[in-house]
């Protein structure tokens, strides 16, 4: 076994930069334009695949987690599974015990074969799980906590239908906007966590686009036959980017999301870019297409 996985860390199967974090308004990154990367639920998905062959049923031989303060997985224990609910990663060890990482916008998971040089600063690692053979380490993750099910609450409780699910309950997930104030604009609230998990901005901007929809009208005016259409939309399109490295949502990269000011693909307007909602974060869309608002 551990030969068959240091031959797929040879081949690049192993080592993984799931995202790292660029300048989430204007989508550059170190001044090269950034694409593919910002984490929503397909990322956190396609980390969970990639860690898996070489933690899941593996038992741990060494934790650290310098800044986390709740119970710790022991040496000894066995890793039972890793998976990705919405956009949190969840690793749940013997005993009930899970690991929860969110990345928001600026943490990822990196998998590295034992002696591995990191690719990261160790100084900036917030957990690191050692198994035979690997290391997985999680990088300038915001949220690194434990929680035993049954015991403590689960920070997951609050999600909506996990749309990179294979079947997600859409209809649940209508019913969910009544979480949101009827005045909140139909951006934020595809981002709000409670209705659906998974989407980000640029699922946010690419659902808009596809169905035809000003991002900026109230939920109010949305009705639930179009409110499922765009919960549809980002499943199919989350769906259509498990297991990719470059992000698509139609032949040849995103229709909207980081092609501020470029000519929109169906009607060659040039695509705008706003910040909404209260935390202001970045919507591309096309003021033609999309039904244009009063300025
Ligand atoms: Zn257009």
């Amino acid at each position: 076994m551990f030969g068959t996985l240091r031959g797929r860390a040879a081949e690049g199967v192993g080592s993984i930069i799931p995202y790292q974090g660029p300048d989430p308004a204007t989508g550059w990154e170190g001044g090269r334009r950034y694409r593919a990367a910002m984490p929503e639920g397909d990322t956190i998905h396609n980390t969970a695949a990639r860690l898996r062959p070489a933690l899941e049923g593996a038992v741990l031989l060494g934790f650290e987690a310098r800044r986390m303060r709740a119970h710790r997985p022991r040496p000894g224990w066995r890793i039972e599974s890793v998976q990705a609910v919405g956009k949190h990663l969840m690793i749940r060890f013997e005993r009930d015990l899970v690991l929860h990482t969110h990345m928001q916008m600026t943490g990822s998971w990196h998998l590295y074969a034992t002696g591995e040089r990191w690719r990261k600063p160790a100084h900036l690692s917030r957990a690191v799980l050692a198994v035979e053979g690997w290391q997985a380490v999680c990088f300038s993750a915001p949220v690194v906590e434990t929680f035993v099910i049954g015991h403590d609450p689960d920070p997951t409780a609050h999600l909506g239908p996990d749309l990179c699910g294979a079947d997600p309950d859409l209809d649940l997930a209508v019913d969910r906007f009544a979480l949101v104030d009827e005045g909140t604009q139909i951006g934020p609230a595809l981002v709000d966590q409670r209705i659906a998990a998974g989407i980000g901005n640029v699922y946010k901007s690419e659902t808009l686009f596809a169905c035809g929809l000003d991002p900026f009208v109230p939920v109010a005016e949305v009705g639930s036959e179009q409110r499922r259409q765009l919960l549809e939309a980002a499943h199919r399109q989350l769906r259509m980017n498990l297991g990719r490295n470059d992000r698509q949502t139609v032949p040849g990269g995103l229709a909207v999301y980081g092609r501020a000011n470029r000519p929109c693909r169906v009607c060659g307007v040039g695509i705008r870019v706003d910040r909404q909602g209260d935390q202001s974060r970045t919507t591309y869309w096309c003021p033609r297409c999309q039904i244009s608002r009063s300025p």
